[in-house]
């Protein structure tokens, strides 16, 4: 017996938190009883479970990395028509969804999954998963501000925690330089907001790598399944 939330998550319904919430509200059933607490044990096999009337199905569970390009949104839908990053995933049969988000603008890897307690895991704060970007910004920011953003810097919510940053490409003829920071948080448009508090807004940013994981060998805007010992090394 295991913990409903827990379930419907496995089940690819949504995050685990998500999916406390639609217990919580009254839109799940067990054996056609509405549940709205949340300490149901269910047996995942033998319980017919509902979530707005529709049993769910014990999905395979898949982990796909997608490059995905500026201008497309970190999102299962958009009433605006703009385009979503499902679009690019049609391909993949599982319902699948992000696990956190890049920006709008923002272009490079997020994972997808159908497994809610690996989402879960993976954007909670506790799990410190390293996400490193390539920030470019005009100009040549000087070593010390790069030390600030090394060290910590004051946002808005708080100082951010240390990072790892390093040039990676100076190109003088663009007057463009390419920074490369490691960060240990995933808070809102943290790097941008980094960058800014030194006077030096992104021009362009990509996520190059998610914890162990390199983007290396997916073209923008395609996707490749992650390998069973990939999914290992992120948990
Ligand atoms: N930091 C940002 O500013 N934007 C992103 O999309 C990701 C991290």
């Amino acid at each position: 017996m295991e913990r409903l939330q827990k379930v419907l998550a496995e089940a690819g319904v949504a995050s685990r938190r998500k999916c406390e919430e639609l217990i919580t509200a009254g839109r799940v059933q067990v054996n056609d009883e509405v549940i709205t607490t949340l300490g149901v044990k269910v047996d995942a096999q033998k319980d017919v479970i509902k979530v707005d009337g529709r049993a769910i199905r014990q999905q395979k569970k898949v982990y796909v990395l997608f490059n995905k390009p500026k201008g497309v949104i970190t999102s299962a839908s958009d009433p605006g028509g703009r385009k979503i990053v499902t679009d690019f995933l049609k391909a993949v049969k599982e319902r699948i969804y992000p696990v956190g988000r890049l920006d709008y603008d923002t272009e490079g890897l997020l994972l997808l999954t159908n497994d809610g307690e690996f989402a879960n895991l993976l954007t909670h704060p506790k799990h410190h998963v390293p996400r490193t970007y390539h920030a470019t910004v005009k100009g040549v920011p000087h070593g010390t501000l790069l030390d600030k953003l090394r060290e910590g810097i004051e946002l808005e919510d708080g100082l951010t925690a240390p990072a790892e940053v390093e040039y990676y490409d100076i190109n003088p003829e663009k007057n463009e330089t390419v920074v490369s920071i490691t960060i240990y948080e995933g808070r809102n448009r943290q790097v941008r907001r980094m960058f800014e508090a030194i006077q030096y807004p992104v021009i362009k940013l990509r996520r190059v790598q998610f914890g162990p994981i390199p983007l290396t060998g997916v073209p923008r805007g395609k996707f490749r399944h992650l390998k069973p010992q990939e999914v290992k090394e992120l948990i």
